[in-house]
């Protein structure tokens, strides 16, 4: 299984298990039946469980799994909320609340939570690739550097660099307003050729996406 469909299954089975868990034994109670999370909870808790479950499997869907720590982590909130809240509730009743016990059913909670929260961090090769792609295009990107640049002597034909004022085999001397002019347009050639392949990339990238490459 590749983990982009790891992810789908997670993201699916996540918010499944643990709306599923308001159904399960959380509480076990002396002379009595194991109370549910829905029987110990409020009901504002419960619907939050399940519109958090529904809201987790529709960002699967539409493969948003960054949300999914949003919900996640909303619906570890109201259940260790609960969870709180409860055990104060029962610390209240004393030697009877000395015998409750929190069961198995937190853990379906924890489960679930687990998948959804896994599916979130989940990435795939292709979000990889993509993330140092662009980091390699930044590292990449070319500035302009005159002094790397070289031009032709007129008098002795020697390769002087592009800033010279002076030649340094000759002494000929280049008018300093036309270096500098000349300079002025090499870094606008410079730009134009910059942006020129920065939209040939583009175009490149676009074929690729339509190709599925
Ligand atoms: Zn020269």
């Amino acid at each position: 299984m590749g983990k982009e469909q790891l992810r789908l299954v997670l993201g699916i089975i996540g918010p499944i298990i643990f709306s599923v868990g308001i159904f399960a034994p959380v509480l076990s109670v002396p002379f009595g039946e194991n109370m549910s999370y829905f029987q110990v909870a409020g009901t504002a808790e419960c619907v939050i469980i399940g519109v958090l479950s529904g809201i987790s499997i529709a960002l699967t869907n539409m493969r948003m799994y960054k949300f999914l720590w949003l919900t996640g982590f909303a619906s570890l909130g109201v259940v260790i909320y609960t969870f709180v809240s409860l055990q104060s509730r029962v610390g209240e009743l004393g030697l009877l609340g000395q015998l409750t016990q929190p069961t198995w059913g937190w853990g379906v909670f924890v489960l679930g939570i687990l998948c959804v929260t896994t599916a979130a961090v989940l990435r795939t090769e292709d979000e990889i690739w993509g993330e140092e792609k662009q980091a390699a295009v930044k590292k990449e990107k070319p500035t302009f550097d005159p002094s790397k640049m070289m031009k032709k002597c007129p008098q002795c034909a020697e390769e002087v660099k592009f800033e010279a004022k002076v030649c340094r085999f000759c002494g000929h001397a280049f008018n300093a307003d036309e270096v500098n002019a000349s300079l002025e347009d090499a870094k606008q050639q410079f730009q134009e050729d910059e942006e020129a392949r920065k939209k040939s990339e583009e175009r490149l990238q676009q074929i690729r996406e339509r190709r599925g490459w």
